[in-house]
C-alpha cells in the first residue's frame, strides 16, 4: 500500500500522514476499526437528523415567517408615514398658494372700488384677471380635496398595517414560547444522542475519524457499504480490483461520490 491516497472531491493526491498508515497494516484490526467507525456513523447521523429536525421544525418555520411579516409591515408602515408627511407638506404649500390668490383677488376688488375702469376694454381685462384668479383657487381647492381624501385613505391603510403587525407580534410571541419548549426537549434529545455518538467515537482510531470528518464536509453520511460490487452511497459499480481491495480491508474512497467504502 502506497503512502498516497486519492481524494476524489479534491481531485488531488495527498501524502497520507504517517499516523494514518497503521490502519492499512493488519487486516483484522483494520476491519474492526471500520466496524467501529460504522457504528459511530450510525449514531452520528441520528444526531444530525435530530439537529436538522430542530432547524426544520414547522413551529420554527412559522416563527420565521411571522418575523418576516412583522418586518414587512413595519417597513410598509414607515413608507405610508413618509407618503402622509409628503401629502401634508404639499397641502401646506397649496394652502399658502390659495391664500396668495385670495389676496390677489382682494387687491383686484379694491382696485375696482377705488378706481373703476372707464373703458369696456379695461373692464374686460379686469374681469379676465378675476376669472383667472378664481380658476386658480378652484384648481388649488380641488387639489387640496384630493390630497385630504388620499391622506385619509393612507391613514386607514396605516391603521390596518399597524393592526396586522400587532396581531403578528402576538402570534410571534406565542410561537416563540411554543418553539422554546419544543426545542428544549429536542435539545436534550440531541445532547443525549451526541453523547452516545461521542462515546463510540472514542473507540475509533483518531486518524480514521479525521478522515471521516473530512469526507463529511463534502458528503454525508461519509461511509458507504460495499453492496453487490457497488458503492451503496451512489450505486456506482466498482472495478473488481477495487472490490477486492475493499474486501481485504483496504482504505478506498469512491471516485464518484467521495465516500469511504467499507465491506
Ligand atoms: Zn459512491
Amino acid at each position: 500500500m502506497c503512502g498516497f491516497m486519492y481524494l476524489p472531491y479534491l481531485r488531488i493526491r495527498i501524502p497520507a500522514p504517517r499516523d494514518r498508515r497503521f490502519i492499512l497494516s493488519e487486516g483484522g484490526s483494520r476491519m474492526d476499526n471500520f466496524e467501529a467507525l460504522w457504528a459511530y456513523q450510525t449514531e452520528d447521523i441520528k444526531a444530525d437528523a435530530i439537529a436538522n429536525a430542530i432547524r426544520r421544525s414547522p413551529v420554527r418555520q412559522k416563527l420565521e415567517k411571522t418575523r418576516d411579516l412583522i418586518l414587512d409591515r413595519q417597513k410598509q408602515y414607515k413608507q405610508i408615514e413618509v407618503e402622509i408627511t409628503a401629502m401634508a407638506d404639499r397641502k401646506d404649500i397649496i394652502s399658502q398658494a390659495v391664500e396668495h390668490s385670495e389676496a390677489q383677488l382682494r387687491t383686484l376688488k379694491e382696485r375696482f372700488d377705488a378706481n373703476p375702469p372707464d373703458t369696456a376694454e379695461d373692464v374686460k381685462a379686469l374681469m379676465a384677471e378675476v376669472s383667472h384668479c378664481r380658476d386658480t383657487i378652484r384648481q388649488y381647492e380641488a387639489e387640496i380635496a384630493r390630497i385630504v381624501k388620499e391622506s385619509s385613505a393612507h391613514e386607514k391603510q396605516q391603521h390596518i398595517v399597524r393592526m396586522d403587525a400587532a396581531n403578528a407580534k402576538k402570534a410571534f410571541d406565542q410561537l416563540k414560547t411554543e418553539y422554546e419548549a419544543e426545542s428544549q426537549s429536542k435539545k436534550t434529545e440531541l445532547d443525549e444522542q451526541r453523547a452516545k455518538a461521542k462515546a463510540l467515537a472514542a473507540t475509533v482510531d483518531p486518524a480514521l475519524l479525521d478522515e471521516y470528518n473530512t469526507i463529511k464536509k463534502h458528503i454525508s453520511p461519509p461511509i458507504a457499504r460495499l453492496t453487490h460490487g457497488q458503492c451503496s452511497g451512489c450505486n456506482t459499480s466498482l472495478p473488481s480490483a477495487v472490490v477486492s481491495k475493499i474486501k481485504n480491508g483496504g482504505l478506498v474512497e469512491c471516485e464518484t461520490c467521495g465516500r469511504m467504502i467499507i465491506q
